[in-house]
């Protein structure tokens, strides 16, 4: 079995929602300044134990061309509007 490790530079990822994305808190930061969008963590306290219980959004890269942006990306493209 393969130990959870991040998907950018493989390091071994250790928090949960880390793990649920996929990639560890720095190239998380690192990626979000460059415009991709993280989901953001839903936390429960159970028995006094922090638990993620979920996580709102998903993994998006930022749209192909930058200078895009301003037109406020309403919606995240057609993704496979053929087929
Ligand atoms: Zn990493």
């Amino acid at each position: 079995m393969k130990k959870p490790q991040c998907s950018r530079c493989g390091r071994a990822l250790s928090d949960p929602f880390s793990i649920a994305v996929g990639m560890g808190p720095d190239c998380r930061g690192d990626l979000a300044k460059k415009g991709w969008k993280f989901p953001k963590p839903k936390w429960n306290v159970i028995r006094g134990h922090v638990v993620l219980v979920g996580m709102d959004g998903k993994v998006e890269p930022p749209p192909v061309n930058i200078s895009d942006r301003k037109k406020k990306a309403r919606k995240v493209k057609d993704e496979n509007a053929e087929s």
